[in-house]
Order: structure tokens, then C-alpha cells, then sequence
């Protein structure tokens, strides 16, 4: 298995913030897996599962946590049964792969995720969703290792899941899921092409960005409470709500973790005084 040591966290980061990890492991297969979730064990230092890192910030300084990345996960395979078709995807396989695979057999059921900067793992940990889908909607297995190191195949029925939320965040390692996809009448492609040009439009994807902030509470937008406390556009040094989107934080050039923090809290702190709403945070901080 590779490992690399003293290696940069902002290459890890789709936001372009962190420190420097002791080492990160890359597994190649399940016996690396195991192997890392003993190691965690043993050393009593906590696992963090690294997927393209859209959704991770981690802060500056030293880390030495036991940072597994799943780029090097990336097995794929198709089975047809009838009309459905099965793809079975190993972690680390991104949706740009997934979209090539979609596009060329015309597959429904994940057009409209088709955008998300995600590998499956970091989907399914966060139940990733746009345009009304959400990725548990054609999942129908994972295979993850449990904190014992013990590997389960959970159904979908028997995954905790819900809005932003899947019980890997909190328990496992999602190793491979089988993904559950239709032969389509509609033209995928199109939808899917349609997508991107909205993201365009609407996302600041010129810059390093982490995506939503928070989740949108219950009946509301976090972009539109942030915009309303007058934070589309408030920076702190080079981090910054972005005017493009208010809840997508932006690194404008040098963005420095301290200053990513405080942004974050003030802004909390105001929605709460202003609206009574605590925001919650959609990006998972590592420090
Ligand atoms: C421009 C942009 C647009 C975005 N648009 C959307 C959107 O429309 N909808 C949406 O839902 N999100 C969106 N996001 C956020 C992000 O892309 C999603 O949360 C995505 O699912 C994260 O996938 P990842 O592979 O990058 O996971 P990471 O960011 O690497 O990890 C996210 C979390 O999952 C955990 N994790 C990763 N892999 C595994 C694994 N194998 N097993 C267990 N846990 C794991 C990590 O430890 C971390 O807690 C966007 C982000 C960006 C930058």
C-alpha cells in the first residue's frame, strides 16, 4: 500500500486549506482496510476517510490523525438483469466516471447528481443530493468495515440515512456499493448537460470551494439567512462567502484556516441572534 508522509492536506482539500498530515495511506483492497482500521485502533488515533475532498476542510498546522484516501479504490463493474442495470463501484470511483458510464448507456437515476465533485464514498457518507435526487435513491448494497474491522453488507432498508446524513459519518469505512440504475427513454445526456450549465451559473466554481456550508434548516435556505445577515460576500482575510452563492465559502488566494473559523462563527452567531436558527455545518472540519 502507498503512504506518503509530511504530505500538504490543502491537496487533499477541493477548498486548497490545511496543514501537513503525518502520513496518508492509500488502501488498494479490503485487507489494507482492515489492516488501517486496527492500526487506528491499536494506536487509538482516529480513522479519516478522504474521498475527492469536496466536503472536507482540515486545518493548518500538524495533523496526525490516520488519513486514508480512496483514490487508489477504484474497481467498477456492470451486470444487466432485465431492464436495470447494476454497477458496482469500489469507494474511491468518482461521479465523472459515473457520468461517462450513464452517458454511454443512457442510464436514469443519477442525472441529477451528475455535477456533485464526489467519489462514491464521500457520497454515500454524505448522502449527497441535487435537484431533488439524493444518492440513496440508487444505492441498493454497501459494503463497509465496521469499527471492529469486521466487513458487512448492509441493504439499503438497513442504512440509517436522511437529509446530508448517513450513519457512515459517524461508523465505518464504505468500501464498495452497488448502485442501482434504469435503461431510459429520456436523452441523459441532455439533462445532464443542462445541469452543469446551471451549476455554472449559479456555483463560484472558479475558485476552491467547498460547496454548501451548512445544510439548509427545515423550511429555509442557509444561503438566503446568510444573505439576509449580510454575509453574501463577507470575507476574513482570503476566505469568503462567496457573491455568487452565499452558503459556498470561497478561498480567494492564500485563505488561512484561523480566519475560515471565525467566519463560520460569526456568521452562526448572527443567524441565531437574527432568526433564532441554529445553522448546521455541512463541511466536516478536521483539526
Ligand atoms: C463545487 C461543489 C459543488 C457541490 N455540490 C454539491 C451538491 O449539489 N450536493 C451535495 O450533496 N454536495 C455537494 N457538494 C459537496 C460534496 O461534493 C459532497 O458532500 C460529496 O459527497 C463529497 O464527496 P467526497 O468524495 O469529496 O468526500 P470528502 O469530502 O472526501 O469526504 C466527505 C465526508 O465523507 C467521509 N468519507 C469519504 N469517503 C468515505 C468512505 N469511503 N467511507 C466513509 N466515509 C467517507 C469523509 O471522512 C468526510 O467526513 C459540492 C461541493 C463542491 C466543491
Amino acid at each position: 500500500m502507498k503512504i506518503l508522509e509530511n504530505i500538504k492536506l490543502s491537496n487533499f482539500s477541493t477548498i486548497k486549506i490545511g496543514g501537513v498530515a503525518k502520513k496518508v495511506y492509500f488502501p488498494e483492497n479490503l485487507e489494507d482496510i482492515v489492516y488501517l482500521i486496527k492500526l487506528s485502533q491499536d494506536t487509538n488515533k482516529k480513522l479519516i476517510p478522504i474521498g475527492i475532498g469536496s466536503n472536507l476542510i482540515f486545518k493548518d498546522g500538524f495533523l496526525d490523525y490516520i488519513f486514508v484516501s480512496t483514490k487508489c479504490l477504484k474497481d467498477l463493474n456492470l451486470r444487466q438483469s432485465g431492464e436495470y442495470i447494476y454497477i458496482n463501484v469500489q469507494a474511491g470511483v468518482s461521479f465523472k466516471t459515473l457520468v461517462n458510464i450513464v452517458k454511454k448507456y443512457n442510464l436514469e437515476g443519477f442525472e441529477n447528481l451528475s455535477g456533485i465533485p464526489a467519489s462514491i464514498g464521500g457520497a454515500v457518507a454524505m448522502n449527497a443530493g441535487a435537484y431533488g435526487s439524493e444518492i440513496f435513491d440508487i444505492v441498493e448494497e454497501v459494503y463497509w468495515i465496521n469499527n471492529k474491522a469486521e466487513l458487512i453488507v448492509s441493504k439499503k432498508e438497513d442504512i440509517k440515512y436522511s437529509y446530508r446524513y448517513s450513519q457512515f459519518q459517524e461508523e465505518g469505512f464504505v468500501y464498495k456499493v452497488i448502485l442501482k440504475l434504469k435503461k431510459s427513454n429520456k436523452d441523459i445526456s441532455k439533462i445532464i448537460k443542462n445541469h452543469l450549465i446551471e451549476r455554472n451559473k449559479k456555483q463560484p466554481l472558479n475558485l476552491p470551494t467547498t460547496g454548501s456550508t451548512y445544510k439548509n434548516p427545515e423550511g429555509n435556505f442557509a444561503g438566503y439567512l446568510l444573505e439576509k445577515i449580510g454575509f453574501k460576500g463577507k470575507k476574513i482575510g482570503d476566505i469568503g462567502f462567496s457573491e455568487k452563492h452565499a452558503n459556498f465559502l470561497v478561498n480567494y488566494k492564500d485563505a488561512k484556516f484561523k480566519d475560515l473559523k471565525k467566519l463560520l462563527e460569526i456568521a452562526e452567531e448572527k443567524v441565531k441572534k437574527e432568526f433564532n436558527i441554529n445553522l448546521e455545518r455541512e463541511v466536516k472540519i478536521i483539526e
